[in-house]
């Protein structure tokens, strides 16, 4: 096959066939194929779209470029969850402790950052030595001792989505149905999992701007679990506001343990006990909701989720007194006040995202290096009362040109009306 005319097919709006993307795929892989074309395929894909056959097959082609878990042998529920990205979302630092905390097995495959989102993995390499790449062999240890992990995609897990994941990231590729899918399923699949509980952020920080297009994106995942044995219940939530107070690296893992200590935001604490709900349930722990969310709440306040979140650094090579060191400060701050009075009536999330890129949470470019010590904290929420000289952003990092441009770029990021807002609903649906 000539991966030119498979790409001029795509751009035609031509269906392409298994074999095709297959072939595809495993030249990814094999670095046969170049840069240059991915980047054209995956354009030609966000253009066109796929068919439900096409979607199917390039989950499936991806999946099978790598190696899969299959913990079978444990003798106990396999879950995790999935998020389409948003600003501040931490949730699988605490997620990921507390469901182990109940004997779950959760052996989460995540990724760095995307566009003007953050990356899981990106916020964990923060923590000093932490591994977030692991082999097959070691991560299966550390899952039958510790019972959780988090790594990233390598050459030998997900290593498809591992190379097309960074060319989307650089090439406004990232908004697509079927590769959303393809991304995010082939992860999870790979994982081996019973369960699954899927995070689709709607809001102005997230990919799927408002609730219509993140049902279709919710339908389109929820048929690719089913059709694979995979038990998966979906969160619409929102993303029109940065979720907790503080995005960036290390400080998101850091209000990720004040969540497990039981000191976390509220939003953050609630809809990370929202999602571990469904999978208690699902996995049959608990008969209901309620008495699901009654358990994980016990869990954060013996301190038991928290000892599981020390377990995994610890197995990840990770160090303890890098967390709890106050010296992660960063070197320069900087500090935007409102010059109004009323309420938060709106606040352009994604333009927070692109400021947490500029200041090195994110990249631009791939020699773009990242800065641990960046983040935004964000002291409002919508419905808010604030008054005039009150500071609405904290911007914190290491380089003080690009935190002078991130200022720039937020200055216009909220409008305050004069009349009372309603809140946002944390989970929409
Ligand atoms: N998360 C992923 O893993 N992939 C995407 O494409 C979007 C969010």
């Amino acid at each position: 096959m000539i991966p030119a005319e498979i790409i001029e097919k795509k751009r035609d709006g031509i269906e392409l066939t298994p074999k095709e993307i297959d072939w595809f795929i495993h030249n990814v892989i094999s670095e046969e194929i170049d840069d240059c074309q991915i980047s054209a395929l995956l354009m030609s894909i966000y253009f066109n779209g796929m068919t439900n056959i096409e979607t199917k097959s390039l989950v499936n082609s991806m999946v099978k470029s790598g190696k899969r878990f299959n913990f079978k042998h444990l003798g106990k529920y396999v879950a995790d969850k999935h998020s389409t990205g948003g600003i501040g979302d931490k949730i699988s630092f605490v997620l990921t402790p507390l469901l182990s905390s109940f004997g779950i097995i959760v052996p989460m495959i995540a990724g760095r950052g995307l566009a003007f989102t953050g990356g899981t993995i990106d916020k964990l390499e923060s923590i000093k030595n932490f591994q977030t790449q692991k082999d097959f062999n070691s991560f299966n240890k550390q899952i039958d001792l510790v019972g959780c992990g988090i790594i990233s995609q390598s050459s030998e897990i997900c290593p498809a989505d591992k190379k097309l994941y960074s060319i989307r990231d650089l090439t406004g590729t990232i908004p697509s149905f079927p590769l959303i899918c393809s991304s995010i399923m082939s992860k999870k699949l790979a994982e081996g999992l019973d369960g699954l509980v899927l995070d689709v952020k709607v809001g102005n920080g997230a990919f799927m701007k408002n609730l219509r297009e993140a049902k279709s994106l919710g339908i389109e995942l929820k048929k690719i679990g089913d059709s694979l044995d995979i038990d998966v219940s979906i969160t619409y939530s929102n993303m029109s506001e940065p979720l907790g107070k503080y995005a960036g690296l290390k400080c998101e893992i850091t209000e990720a343990v004040d969540c497990l200590k039981g000191t976390g935001p509220d939003d953050v604490t609630q809809l990370s006990i929202d999602l571990c709900a469904n999978i208690l349930v699902q996995s049959g722990i608990s008969a209901n909701k309620s008495e699901a969310k009654t358990s994980l709440l016990k869990n954060i306040e013996n301190g038991k989720a928290l000892e599981k979140f020390e377990e995994m650094v610890v197995a990840q090579n990770g160090d303890l007194n890098d967390i709890y060191s106050k010296n992660n400060f960063a070197r320069n701050h900087l500090k935007i006040k409102s010059k109004e009075t009323g309420y938060i009536k709106s606040i352009n999330t994604e333009k927070i995202g692109w400021a947490l890129v500029e200041i090195g949470c994110g990249k631009k470019v791939i020699s773009d290096t990242l800065d641990y010590s960046a983040g935004i904290k964000t002291n409002y929420k919508v419905g808010d009362k604030i008054y005039k000289g009150d500071i609405v952003y904290e911007l914190f990092g290491f380089n003080e040109r690009k935190l002078k441009i991130a200022k720039k770029m937020l200055t216009k990021t909220f409008v305050i009306s004069d009349q009372e807002q309603e809140q946002k609903k944390l989970i929409i649906e």
